[in-house]
């Protein structure tokens, strides 16, 4: 791929990116926690649940990209100290969106990871300023955006010498209104072809449908996934961003319960493999 320099797969092994304790290109690890941070009680009860289930990293936004500006934009200065509270209190490292270049060096001050969302994976000054932030961040793929054009905004990060970048997949635009986007799980084994980086997959934002979130989650450990980020809520019907996808905290056990089972059986089938050689 013309460009792709620093980012390019060209025989290197998958990097592995550390974030505050999480680990990811090594071995799968899970981020959970809800679409939003809105109160004390909300986040802590969620990473605290997270965390009995078996997750790695907690995710919440204190900063809402939301698609109409009279929808609830997140809680600013205040959801990042709350997510620093809910950190202290489980040990999970941190995962926040920054939206806006101005805010990068304080949001990162709070998290152990800096996400990019899909409407900003282009935003060209934010790619660069977290790539001076020092901070891993998780690129999220532009909605509407082909492997090439979100492996450039990857270099933006890599050129100004911050080596832990993860991307995530999270569902492009299609034709189709069941879900809320396409998941394109194909874009996981395209990327290992084409880049060193780890990749993830958000079957949350990509599906917008619980029902949907665990096949999918299975499917993502099948094509060679480094990990998932889901959409988990104490009380998803209370949810102020995000309502209708958020798993519960049942629901999000029961599916680490089913994602062991499949790792088993794959490490299984390795373990095989490998007599057999
Ligand atoms: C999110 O993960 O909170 C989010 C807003 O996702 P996306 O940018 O993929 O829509
Ligand atoms: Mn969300």
């Amino acid at each position: 791929m013309k460009n792709i320099k620093l980012a390019a797969r060209e025989g290197r092994p998958i990097s592995v990116v550390e974030a505050g304790g999480a680990s990811f290109g090594r071995e799968f690890a899970v981020i959970a926690g809800p679409c939003g941070v809105e109160t004390e009680e909300q986040t802590v009860a969620t990473a605290k649940a997270v965390k009995a289930a078996g997750a790695d990293m907690l995710r919440g936004g204190a900063f809402k990209p939301r698609t109409s500006p009279y929808a609830f934009q997140g809680l600013g200065m205040g959801g990042l100290k709350i997510l620093g509270t809910a950190g202290a209190e489980t040990g999970l490292p941190i995962v926040t969106e920054v939206v806006d270049p101005r805010d990068v060096s304080w949001v990162a001050e709070y998290a152990d990871m800096l996400q990019i969302g899909t409407r900003n994976m282009q935003n060209f000054s934010l790619l660069k300023e977290v790539g001076q932030s020092g901070k891993p961040v998780m690129l999220k793929r532009g909605m509407y955006s082909t492997l090439e054009e979100w492996l450039n905004c990857a270099e933006y990060i890599l050129g100004e010498g911050n080596p832990n970048v993860i991307l995530c997949e999270r569902g492009i635009r299609s034709f189709e209104q069941y879900t809320r986007n396409t998941l394109d799980l194909s874009a996981v084994p395209a990327l290992a072809e084409l880049t060193h980086l780890p990749v993830i997959v958000d079957p949350s934002h990509a599906t917008g449908r619980p029902g949907l979130i665990g096949p999918m989650s299975m499917a993502s450990v099948a094509v060679g996934a480094h990990g998932l980020m889901v959409e988990v809520h104490n009380n998803p019907s209370e949810a102020l961003c995000d309502a209708k996808q958020a798993l519960t905290v049942d629901g999000f056990k029961d599916l680490m319960r089913r994602l062991r089972g499949l790792q088993g059986f794959l490490g299984e089938q390795d373990n095989e493999e490998k007599v057999a050689e």
